[in-house]
């Protein structure tokens, strides 16, 4: 029997996401999510796509290897578990691949050890992801485990978009520059837009707007990204739904200096409660909208704000990519709200830029183009599926190795 299943396994410091897919037809088998690891109140939720059930469990889980556990028990029930001989891989996200990981990589040893060396600069999101390879390697040493990082899609990007601009034998020293971030997603998406345009990768340049909780736009010319907005961590560029995005490093000086705050507290403000919360007290989308529209004017100030930098954005990796066929909206604020896509592109005819009213106003799950008949660029939604770019570049990696 040839294995064709991989399963993705989606870290956190709490909780792990999961999906098996079937590499035969990439269809899903199964999807879930354990939350609150370590907590009394932990809980599983597994759904099996084949049969559409949904289980669920609530009570504690203590920590990785009980959640895997539990996580391998659901899929059994299924038929579909952990010591099947159809599963061929394991593929992890994980976050933060610095320069040293262009590509997916077979975790061995050595590169546990380089995922390691960059908790410096991903001091949240490395230890998690290691935690669940490690968790999953214990289980099934015999597999092959595929680390997909979310840096990797970025390391293409000029040093003239990666550096920043200071001392460089200080930012040698301490690996300070633009690494970029939500990789698998600008990936896929750069790919699916090339797709739904009728071309190769190679022919189409798409500026990417991932709009989630987290946000980061990317400019991708011919499959290769030559710019994005997301920095040394995921805190640069966009306006987000915690994060502030770009701003003065000074602000930090200041608010240390005049406000007396540590560091940890700006760290914590910077990450946690600005951005789209700090501006208003709310970060989703869906709320903000409510709000505009029963005239709350601190709502409307948010958006604005949102939408100014979105802007901007634009504009700047359209002169970085000289020409642009595309533009995609992706993730849960790019896909669903109707009223960002506009407003982000208002104005912008003189780019070519425009949205079909009707066809913006139009929900669906597939990849579709918003912009009127005959735009000169064109203007599309592009749900993402970063486990599915996982899973596939994985499968990649392991096929090839076989
Ligand atoms: P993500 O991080 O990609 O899961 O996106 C999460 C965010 O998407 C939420 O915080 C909401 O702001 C936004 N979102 C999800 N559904 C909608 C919707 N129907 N309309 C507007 N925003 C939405």
């Amino acid at each position: 029997m040839t294995a064709t299943r991989v399963l993705v396994l989606n870290s956190g410091s709490s909780s792990v996401k999961y999906q098996l897919l079937d590499m035969r037809d990439a269809s899903r088998l199964a999807v879930g999510l354990v939350e609150r690891i370590g907590e009394q109140t932990s809980r599983l939720k597994h759904t099996c796509v084949t049969s559409g059930d949904t289980h669920e469990r609530s009570g504690p889980i203590a920590d990785h290897d009980a959640a895997l556990k539990a996580v391998s028990e659901e899929l059994a029930k299924d038929g579909l578990g952990l010591d099947s001989p159809e599963l061929a891989a394991i593929g992890h996200r994980v976050v933060h691949g610095g320069m040293f990981f262009t590509e997916p990589t077979v975790i061995d040893e050595e590169v546990l050890t380089e995922i390691e060396r960059l908790i410096p600069v991903a001091p949240l999101h490395n230890p998690a992801n290691l935690t669940g390879i490690r968790t999953a390697m214990a289980l099934r040493p015999d597999l092959p485990q595929v680390a997909v990082f979310d840096t990797a899609f970025h390391t293409t990007m000029p040093e003239s978009a990666a550096r920043y601009a200071i001392d460089t034998k200080i930012a040698d020293r301490y690996r300070v520059r633009r690494y970029g971030f939500h990789g698998t997603s600008h990936a896929y998406v750069s790919r699916a837009t090339a797709k739904l345009l009728g071309k190769a990768p190679e022919d189409v340049n798409v500026i990417v707007l991932h709009l989630g909780n987290g946000a980061s736009a990317s400019a991708v010319r011919g499959g290769v990204c030559v710019d994005t907005s997301m920095g040394l961590t995921p805190l640069e560029g966009l306006v987000m739904g915690t994060r502030s995005g770009d701003l003065d490093p000074a602000v930090i000086f200041h608010l240390q200096r005049v406000g007396g705050m540590s560091m940890d507290e700006i760290d914590t403000l910077l990450n946690k409660s600005s951005g789209l919360f700090g501006l208003c007290g709310d970060n989703d989308m869906r709320e903000i909208r409510r709000r505009m529209d029963e005239g709350d004017e601190q709502a409307r100030l948010a958006f604005e704000i949102y939408i100014h930098r979105l802007k901007k954005y634009i504009g700047a990796y359209y002169a970085v990519l000289g020409t642009v066929d595309a533009v995609a909206f992706t993730a849960g604020v790019g896909e669903n709200a109707d009223f960002v896509r506009a407003a982000a592109v208002a104005g912008l005819e003189g780019l070519g830029l425009a949205v079909d009213e009707d066809r913006n106003a139009r929900r669906g799950d597939e990849a579709r183009l918003i912009s009127p008949e005959g735009a000169r660029v064109a203007v599309a939604v592009v749900p993402t599926d970063e486990e599915m770019e996982i899973a596939t570049q994985t499968y990649a990696l392991v096929g090839k190795a076989a």
